[in-house]
């Protein structure tokens, strides 16, 4: 045990891909920060997660060096359609003058390429956060890290420490879905494209990764029960019903699931914390928005540390910054999956509507695909 406080400038409490992106951006301007995980580092490498990641997020990765170039396939298409119902669109990366939409990324490679970058001192792993205690310049951590009790006083305290559990400060509603992951192979190969497919027990999507498909196949809890428990020739054939018949499957890999819900925090600062990533809003993983959109609030709390310094006005400016982004993120996923989810003849009928009709009105697609490759900046 020890008295003795040791002072940090800022602490990142998750080192995930967010936590990191945040450490690696700050470091870049030249200001320093300390990550701290529960986990230790090589955990990571277990997480079963693919991520389409968009153009925009491949722009502001290559400029922390945190790109797996070789492990990222592109999507140059995306097809959306609904099972059994009329109507759908693609979105061509050609109308966007773009080598790609977005890319897809196991999880586990985007972590390593951000972890290949860490100073050996950076990371404070298998650590156990005891307590947090507000004070008025700052706050106090107390943790137990390598059988020792330490005391870090930090100016401004990072909370990216992914999915929060119950909290009051945070607003839930379950999608009562789950998603099954896993990685098949096509037949005809994937030729880059990837598939959202709705349908009423919830949105299918295939993206491209490698030669396989990976796959979000997202379901009501009980039938996610059902499918985790097929073998693999049935899981492929459950998959193949979902899908259709353009395309055969084969080869299924390990599966993993996912419970769904919306989770968002209601105020990201509280005194000299600050909440980013996963831990500030959990969306559903439908149109991939997730961790593009904690890759944003990394990258612009960053700017704003290094600009304006650590105080409350520039905190304020952060969260104002990333009100637009993040609600329409929230927004724009929640529709989707309310307005899809579901075997409404009525609702089947707009949604047919509204895929031609962003089929045959460019704009629209192109605010959708816009929405998808920048985020916010999409907005006029
Ligand atoms: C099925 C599925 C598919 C998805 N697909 C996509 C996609 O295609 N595109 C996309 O952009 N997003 C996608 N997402 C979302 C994406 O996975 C997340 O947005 C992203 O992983 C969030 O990163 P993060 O660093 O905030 O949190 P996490 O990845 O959860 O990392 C949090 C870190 O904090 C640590 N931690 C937790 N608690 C503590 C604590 N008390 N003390 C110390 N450390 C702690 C953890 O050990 C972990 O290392 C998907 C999600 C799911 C479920």
């Amino acid at each position: 045990m020890t008295d003795a406080v040791e002072h940090v400038d800022i602490l990142i409490v998750g080192a995930g891909p967010v936590g990191m992106t945040l450490h690696l951006a700050l470091a870049a301007g030249g200001r320093k920060s300390l990550l701290l995980d529960r986990r230790p580092q090589q955990a990571l490498q277990a997480d079963p997660r693919a991520l389409a990641l968009s153009h925009g997020a491949r722009e502001l990765l290559e400029q922390i060096d945190g790109w797996p170039t070789r492990a990222a396939t592109p999507i140059e298409t995306i097809h959306v359609s609904q099972q059994d119902g009329f109507g759908r669109t693609l979105i061509d990366h050609a109308d966007y003058k773009l080598p790609a939409l977005g890319y897809v990324v196991r999880y586990r490679d985007l972590a390593a390429a951000l972890a290949a970058n860490l100073a050996p001192d950076a990371l404070l792993a298998e650590a156990e956060i005891l307590d947090i205690t507000p004070g008025s310049d700052g706050t106090t951590v107390a943790l137990r890290h390598a059988g020792q009790l330490r005391m870090l006083r930090c100016q401004l305290l990072v909370h990216a420490e992914g999915t929060p559990g119950d909290d009051p400060a945070v607003s839930v509603s379950d999608y009562g879905q789950h998603a099954v992951v896993c990685e098949v192979k096509p037949t005809p190969g994937h030729n880059k494209r990837a598939w959202e497919r709705f349908t009423p027990d919830g949105p299918l999507a295939l993206l491209p990764l490698g030669d396989e498909y990976s796959i979000v196949f997202t379901l009501p809890p009980e039938k996610a029960d059902a499918v985790m428990a097929l073998d693999d020739d049935a899981f492929i054939a459950a998959l193949q019903a979902q899908f259709g018949n353009r395309m055969r499957f084969a080869k299924a890999g390990k599966r993993s699931r996912f419970p769904l819900a919306l989770r968002q925090r209601d105020t990201l600062v509280k005194g000299s914390e600050v909440w980013i990533g996963n831990a500030a809003q959990t969306l559903h993983p439908v149109s991939g928005q997730g961790f593009n959109l904690g890759l944003r609030d990394a990258w612009q709390l960053a700017e704003i540390l290094l600009r304006d310094g650590v105080d409350r006005a520039s905190l304020e400016a952060y969260a104002t910054s990333r009100r637009l982004d993040r609600r329409g993120g929230a927004f724009f996923t929640d529709g989707i999956v309310k307005a899809f989810s579901n075997d409404c003849g009525p609702l089947k009928l707009a949604r047919g509507l509204g895929l031609f009709a962003l089929d045959l009105f460019p704009p629209a697609r192109h605010f959708v695909a816009k929405r998808m490759i920048w985020g916010a900046r999409a907005w006029p």
